[in-house]
């Protein structure tokens, strides 16, 4: 990573030959083809870190992580980039077995991966040597259209500009189509239509602190895969956090009823519903995550897609090709490819 935020108020706009939205999977390993092929290219994020879905928290002592809990590795391309992280010390396996709901697990030789400190080393493994600016939120994307040349104008909420030959768009699609509108960018009617249907389901997050170890079986994770609680990590278990720290997700239903519920309501309905809990929250030591696009409900066909009708950009992550971190990582590889094959 060389860079962290926009300079504020510089006057001149900064210019590149790509500019790739969103700091996930999907974007850094865009952007990493991208460069490979020897263009010009800038990450924005409008996070402070980056990872997007790929999250960790700290909360005194203890590490979360509250976005993805693991990823599989069937896919021969993304197992190989899988070998390239747990070389670079990045990732790590977790467990390789299934886990039902009740509890128990069934092997079934299929590894489950998990970043080495949490989620985020791997995003923070894939920035290094990118051109990454976190907090940096666009508030709209525009054609230029003043005879400069063409391509894109990236307006950065802090009022600071981006010019750029070519996108890569990842952000979760409504989010996407929202930055183009407020640039008064009109899609063609089909496309347009075709991703204004695309849905995510809301996942709301607890974090804990315990008093004492979880009591979870192995491998320090629960799947109940239902309302109100849909999983549960032992982040110590898991090996990241030094002290007893458990994530909890809800249902998609529990996310949507409980979505504006205070936090106080939505931590006792979670954490009363983790079965077998054996410790108690910590006082002062839990918090809530409300992921309001977790994961597509209704996703796209195919791995990538280009937006018709303006300069270079195409569109990448888990809304293609299944929804999860490989998915995202095949659909930023997708991306690139069909990038390159137009500029
Ligand atoms: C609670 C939860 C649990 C999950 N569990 C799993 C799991 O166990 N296994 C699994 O494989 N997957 C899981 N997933 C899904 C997985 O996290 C995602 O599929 C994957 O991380 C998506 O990567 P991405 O690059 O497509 O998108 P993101 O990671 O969402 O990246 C998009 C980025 O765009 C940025 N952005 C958006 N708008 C702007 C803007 N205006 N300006 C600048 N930047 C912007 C965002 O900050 C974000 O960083 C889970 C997701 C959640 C939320």
């Amino acid at each position: 990573m060389t860079a962290s935020s926009v300079p504020a108020g510089s006057a001149a706009p900064v210019d590149t030959g790509v500019l790739v939205i969103g700091a996930g999977v999907a974007g850094l390993l865009a952007a990493h083809r991208l460069v490979d092929a020897g263009h010009r290219v800038i990450v924005v994020d409008k996070g402070r870190g980056v990872g997007g879905r790929l999250a960790t928290r700290r909360m005194g002592e203890g590490v979360f992580d509250h976005g993805a809990q693991f990823f599989t590795s069937s896919d021969p391309a993304f197992a190989a980039e899988v070998a390239r992280w747990e070389a670079a010390g990045a990732a790590r396996l977790w467990f390789d077995t299934r886990l039902e709901a009740d509890g128990s697990t069934v092997p079934d030789g299929h590894p489950r991966w998990r970043g080495t400190t949490g989620m985020t080393a791997i995003a923070k493994h894939l920035a290094v040597g990118l051109d990454v600016r976190t907090s940096t939120r666009l508030a709209s994307l525009e054609v230029v259209a003043d005879g400069s040349g063409g391509g894109w104008r990236a307006l950065v909420e802090d009022g600071t500009e981006l010019r750029a030959g070519a996108l890569v768009l990842t952000p979760p699609v409504p989010q996407t189509l929202d930055l183009l509108a407020a640039g008064g960018v009109e899609l063609d009617l089909a496309q347009h239509a075709e991703l204004a249907a695309v849905t995510y389901h809301p996942c709301l997050a607890v974090m804990a602190l315990l008093d004492g170890p979880s009591g979870l079986p192995e491998p320090g994770a629960l799947r109940p895969g239902g309302e109100p609680v849909d999983w549960v990590a032992d982040n110590q278990r898991k090996g990241i956090s030094p002290v007893p720290a458990i994530t909890v997700h809800a249902g998609p239903t529990t996310s949507h009823v409980l979505w504006d519920a205070p936090d106080e309501e939505v931590i006792s309905t979670l954490l009363a519903a983790v079965p077998g809990l054996a410790a108690a929250p910590v006082a002062g030591g839990v918090q809530v995550q409300r992921w309001r696009y977790a994961r597509p409900d209704v996703g796209l066909e195919g791995s990538t897609r280009k937006i018709s009708g303006v300069p270079p950009a195409v569109l990448a992550g888990d809304v293609f090709d299944g929804a999860r971190v490989p998915g995202a990582a095949a659909s930023g590889w997708a991306a690139a490819e069909l990038l390159l094959s137009m500029i």
